[in-house]
């Protein structure tokens, strides 16, 4: 015992805790730097109120503030095997779902939801980037089935917000065997004859792409995403050269031709509700009679599940 442990690390552990507080307060904007009070940028849904910024949203704020009154209903995703490998690489593979299910507070990397847009009937699908980099495994492709088979049911059409690093690699080819079962998923829609738009946001990459975020009827992409197969890092590296500006970005997509459209996150519950009533050839909507969205993240209630502030 000296002076050192009982008076120096003390100190020190107290100035590194009294600096996470206003952490929780204020975001910084990974894009232009500027620091954002945590509710006006909840308020925003998640966007950078100074350069526009498309800053991470999961699923669940984004459902809040997308269904009529901010109402939703999860849908039941079957249960795939845990851990069919018994993959182990600095940890085990159940340790790492563990931590991700206590930090995201979600069971894995997809919710599937039912409601209403617009007064218009949809299942939606969201991916959790912040959930093991929204990595793709057979929850996953389970997710996708369970949500056309839902739509199906309902005759309606279904929504998929699209993030991911790719394939889950401690489910080996298992994970990759999702990218078949998830195009079957989309075929069954079309042999129903419902729509199927994918809304791609920041990062979309690797076997996502390859699969079912790049089938749907209409393509939107968020701003500035992100979108591509292999990185622009690996193409640089392997043909060595500079890559044009704003490369595999959403709006050089648009501009030559894989996406139908570049919408901002506060215009696409409007855009959606336009797009899918056309498709389900229903009237288009009166906005004066449409129910109001969801609270903004900040002002719902939270999850039950996630412990409140100390
Ligand atoms: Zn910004």
């Amino acid at each position: 015992m000296n002076w050192i442990s009982n008076y120096v690390r003390p100190k020190i552990n107290s100035l590194f805790s009294r600096r996470e507080m206003p952490e929780n307060l204020w975001t910084k904007c990974p894009e232009c730097g500027t620091m954002l009070f945590h509710r006006e940028v909840a308020d925003n849904l998640n966007v950078c109120t100074n350069c526009d910024h498309h800053m991470a949203i999961t699923p669940r704020e984004r459902f809040e503030a997308l269904f009529d009154l901010g109402a939703f209903t999860e849908v039941k995703v079957p249960e795939p095997i845990a851990d069919p490998l018994h993959f182990r690489d600095q940890k085990k593979y159940p340790d790492r779902m563990k931590s991700a299910q206590k930090s995201t507070g979600e069971k894995e990397a997809m919710l599937v939801v039912e409601g209403e847009v617009g007064k218009t009937q949809i299942v939606a699908v969201g991916q959790d980037f912040s959930f093991m980099g929204g990595s793709m495994g057979m929850y996953v492709g389970n997710a996708i089935l369970a949500a056309a088979q839902r739509a199906i049911d309902l005759h309606c059409p279904m929504v998929l917000f699209s993030a991911a690093g790719g394939a889950r690699m401690q489910e080996g080819i298992l994970s990759l065997m999702q990218m078949p079962r998830s195009t079957v998923a989309v075929q069954m829609l079309k042999d129903a004859g419902l729509p199927y738009v994918v809304v791609l946001t920041h990062p979309t990459t690797g076997g996502v792409t390859a699969s079912y975020a790049m089938l749907g009827d209409v393509q939107i992409a968020e701003p500035n995403s992100l979108i591509c197969f292999a990185g622009p890092r690996v193409i640089e590296q392997t043909i060595r050269e500079t890559l044009p500006e704003g490369f595999q970005r959403a709006e050089y997509l648009l501009d030559h031709g894989m996406l139908d459209r570049v919408t901002h996150r506060k215009k696409l519950r409007e855009e959606l509700i336009v797009i899918l009533r056309m498709m389900m050839r229903l009237p288009p909507p009166i906005w004066g009679e449409l129910p109001p969205p969801g609270p903004a993240p900040s002002e719902a209630t939270p999850p039950t599940d996630q412990p409140a502030a100390e």
